[in-house]
């Protein structure tokens, strides 16, 4: 495998590289202590369209998964499907060896991981991530699904047995959605690894032609800080925390926007120019943020938080989100590019450079 990721109950591979959805099968294996009784293979709808058939292909015939489906988007994570997906392993025979095989991005992996991590009290999984922003979601353990008060309130704590990371199926991702993506790889080297926003600098120029060996070298990098956090701390607070950079305001504006109007990276990367700032300003840090957000900007990023946002409902989301004492929110900040604090800031600190910023319009 490319890395080796030790949870706290199992260490499990991630395999990144191209065209091993073709090899799907013999990779599960390698990974089972038994063979598994049956499989389950969870897909988004967009993703079987192009990756479905190749994906079966890798098994023998008697070997062959069911499928279910899922309409995409973030509207499937939730109870109904959730149930939907419990009643079909339930009737095809699904029991504790079986195996169930998450196709798709982040929702995918969210949605299948929970229905394996509770399925007669917890199965194997295994995550096949089709968007860059899943390079984030699978690996850590965190799965879940939303509820009417707010987005992944309902969850487990279940590392997948496997992540196959096939970089060819990024291929047909539409741009947006690299842009989703990519703000986390920025954001991992904002918390932790200022060479790795060097090497994007110089290796990344367009998010939608980056070459392939390019692609997979990103994946492992970003994958890799990821999984030194989750490993020092896997069930949050500490450091973990970290992972929070840009996300208090970038939650916010998603909701305040709508979601599906703006995609979460994009969200967070406004998140993280504005955290940038408040370090700045609040930790006196000198983190000459100027050169990385103008290639966050040639990269098709809008930095400013927009115009439809009230600012005071946006701290009322903040508040709802991380609040920590009466008056202050929690916030990661930055002492340098590498070096995160989690600090108790003032809604009126905050306020006030919302103030700022929308004047400098
Ligand atoms: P997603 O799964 O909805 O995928 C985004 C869109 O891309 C969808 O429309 C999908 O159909 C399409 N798509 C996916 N792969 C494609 C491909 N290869 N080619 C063409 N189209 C493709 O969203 P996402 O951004 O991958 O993930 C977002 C979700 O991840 C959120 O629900 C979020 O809560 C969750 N998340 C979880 C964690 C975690 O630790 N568990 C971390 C971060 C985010
Ligand atoms: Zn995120």
């Amino acid at each position: 495998p490319t890395l080796t990721i030790a949870s706290r109950s199992h260490e499990y591979p991630v395999y990144i590289d191209q065209d091993i959805r073709f090899h799907t099968f013999n990779l599960i294996n390698a990974q089972l202590s038994h063979p598994a009784s049956a499989y389950m293979i969870v897909a988004d709808k967009n993703v079987a369209d192009y990756y479905l058939t190749e994906v079966l292909s890798s098994f023998p015939e008697s070997k062959k998964p069911f499928v279910s489906l899922i309409p995409s988007g973030e509207s499937s994570k939730t109870f109904d499907m959730y149930h939907q997906l419990l009643t079909e392993a339930l009737e095809n025979g699904l029991d504790r060896q079986s195996v169930i095989i998450a196709l798709g991005g982040g929702v995918t992996g969210d949605l299948a991981g929970f229905t394996a991590a509770t399925y007669m009290r917890g199965i194997q999984y295994v995550q096949m991530p089709t968007t860059l922003l899943a390079h984030d979601s699978s690996v850590g353990g965190k799965t879940g699904i939303n509820h009417a008060h707010g987005k992944n309130l309902i969850g487990a704590f279940h590392p997948p047995a496997a992540v196959i990371y096939d970089s060819e199926m990024l291929r047909t991702l539409p741009i947006q959605e690299w842009r989703s993506g990519f703000a986390e790889v920025i954001k991992h080297g904002f918390i932790a690894e200022p060479e790795l926003l060097d090497w994007l600098e110089r290796n990344i120029t367009d998010l939608s032609h980056i070459p392939s060996e390019k692609i997979n070298e990103l994946l492992e990098r970003s994958i890799r800080i990821k999984a030194h956090i989750v490993e020092e701390d896997e069930k949050e607070q500490g450091v973990r925390a970290y992972l929070n950079f840009g996300h208090t305001l970038g939650h916010s504006i998603e909701a305040e926007v709508g979601y599906g109007h703006m995609t979460h990276g994009e969200a967070v990367a406004i998140g993280m120019s504005f955290a940038l700032k408040l370090s700045e300003r609040l930790l006196g840090s000198k983190l000459s943020y100027n050169r990385i957000l103008d290639y966050m900007k040639t990269l098709g990023y809008s930095l400013q938080i927009p115009s439809g946002c009230a600012h005071d409902q946006l701290i009322v989301r903040m508040r709802r989100d991380k609040k920590s004492s009466h008056n202050d929110i929690n916030y990661v900040l930055l002492h340098s590019i590498g070096q995160p604090q989690l600090v108790k800031v003032s809604e009126e600190d905050i306020l006030r450079l919302l103030e700022e910023e929308g004047n400098l319009r």
